[in-house]
């Protein structure tokens, strides 16, 4: 039996994956994130700072809910995120259309592009470098 201490409360209890939280715990987070998700729908224009407070919860726990893609807020809300890699506000998830779209379509060979000029640029110089010393 995998027994573990629950994260909030310390109670120790039968863990089976996840993140170690207890069950009651577990439900009362259930019931923080129904009451954030219908404060949210209810309240477009609120900010996470408001949401947090009215809703007695952290921001940091709304902020891994929406990246969780379990919260998403509504299109012009005032809410929003920032993408991961660009920093642009988002509703939900971790990364913006953009950035998304280049990580499915695997840009990032782009990148390696980019390296492969600035090794070769290096291996150049290295290369002038032992010219000029065989000439010094
Ligand atoms: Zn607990
Ligand atoms: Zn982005």
């Amino acid at each position: 039996m995998n027994v573990r201490n629950c994260v909030k409360c310390g109670k120790i209890f039968n863990y089976i994956g996840g993140v170690p939280i207890c069950p009651a715990c577990k439900s009362k987070l259930n019931d923080l994130f129904e009451v954030t998700k219908k404060y949210i729908r209810d309240n477009p224009n609120a900010n996470i700072a408001q949401v947090a407070e009215e809703c007695e919860v952290s921001i940091k726990l709304i902020h891994q809910w929406v990246r969780e893609e379990r919260l998403i807020f509504a299109e012009g809300s005032a809410i929003g995120i920032e993408c991961e890699i660009c920093g642009d506000n988002i509703r939900t998830g971790r990364y913006c259309d953009k950035c998304k779209y280049d990580i499915q379509h695997n840009l990032t060979g782009a990148y390696d592009e980019e390296d492969a000029i600035k090794k070769s640029k290096k291996d150049e110089v290295i290369a002038k470098m032992r010219y000029l010393n065989k000439d010094s």
